[in-house]
C-alpha cells in the first residue's frame, strides 16, 4: 500500500513537473515493477472488514474463486447506488452501512459471477443476495435477520427461501418447479425496484434459472 502510494505520488509529482525524461529513462524492469504494484489489492479504509470476509469460509473461498486484484474505490457520484461493481476488480462505494461486510461480500460475488466484466443483470443480483444472506447467516445465524438486508422485506423473505435450494446442483434447480415459483416471484420485484426495475439498464436471463456461480462456491471450490 505504502509503496503503491509512494509510486503514484512520484508519478504524480513527475507529470507535474514535466519531468517526462525521467519516464523514458525507466528501464523495463522498473516499468514491470511498477505495473505488478499497480495491479496489487487496494482495499482503501475497508482493510479489516475484508480481512473478516477473508476469515470466514465462505469468504476465503470466494477470493481463491475471484483470482483478479480487487480494488475498492471512493466515487460520490454514484447516485442512488452506496456501492457497485465498476468492472476490472473495481468496486465503487460512496458509503458503506455498519456493517459493511454484507455488502462487500455482495460486490465481491459480483466479481466472482462476471471477472472483470460489468453485466447488469437481475439473474445475477438474486444469486448476489443469496450469496450474501448466507454469507450473514454463516458469521451469526441468531441475528442473521438483523444484518441481512435487501430492496424490500417481501425481497428478503423471498432470497431466504431461495437460500434453502442454495446447496443443490444446478439441474436439480432446474427442474424444481417450487424453485422456479420463488425466483419468478425474487424477479418480479427486482422488475419493479428502483435499482434493478425495467426502467434501467438491467436486464435478465429466462428460465430454466439456477444458481451456477453459488454451487461452484459451495461446492467446487475447497
Ligand atoms: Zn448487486
Amino acid at each position: 500500500m505504502k509503496i503503491y502510494r509512494i509510486i503514484v505520488i512520484v508519478c504524480l509529482g513527475g507529470l507535474l513537473s514535466n519531468c517526462a525524461d525521467e519516464f523514458r529513462n525507466l528501464d523495463q524492469e522498473d516499468i514491470s515493477r511498477t505495473e505488478l504494484i499497480l495491479s496489487a489489492d487496494d482495499y482503501g479504509p475497508y482493510g479489516k472488514e475484508i480481512a473478516n470476509i477473508k476469515a470466514t469460509v465462505l469468504g476465503r473461498k470466494l477470493f481463491q474463486g475471484i483470482a483478479i486484484p480487487i480494488t475498492l474505490v471512493y466515487k460520490p457520484d454514484l447516485g442512488k447506488r452506496t456501492v457497485g461493481y465498476l468492472g476490472n476488480g473495481k468496486i465503487g462505494y460512496c458509503f458503506l452501512s455498519y456493517p459493511a461486510e454484507p455488502i462487500l461480500f455482495h460486490e465481491l460475488f459480483h466479481v466472482f459471477q462476471t471477472r472483470a466484466e460489468v453485466v447488469a443483470s437481475r439473474n445475477n443480483e438474486i444469486e448476489a443476495y443469496v450469496a450474501q444472506y448466507l454469507f450473514c447467516k454463516s458469521v451469526d445465524p441468531v441475528h442473521v435477520d438483523d444484518v441481512f438486508e435487501a430492496i424490500s422485506a417481501s425481497f428478503e423473505q423471498l432470497i431466504k427461501q431461495l437460500a434453502d435450494y442454495a446447496e443443490w446442483n444446478t439441474s436439480s434447480q432446474k427442474n424444481s418447479q417450487k424453485f422456479h415459483e420463488l425466483y419468478s416471484r425474487a424477479l418480479a420485484e427486482l422488475r419493479e425496484s428502483n435499482l434493478y426495475g425495467t426502467h434501467t439498464n438491467y436486464t435478465e436471463e429466462r428460465e430454466p434459472y439456477s444458481f451456477p456461480n453459488l454451487y461452484l462456491l459451495l461446492n467446487v471450490i475447497k
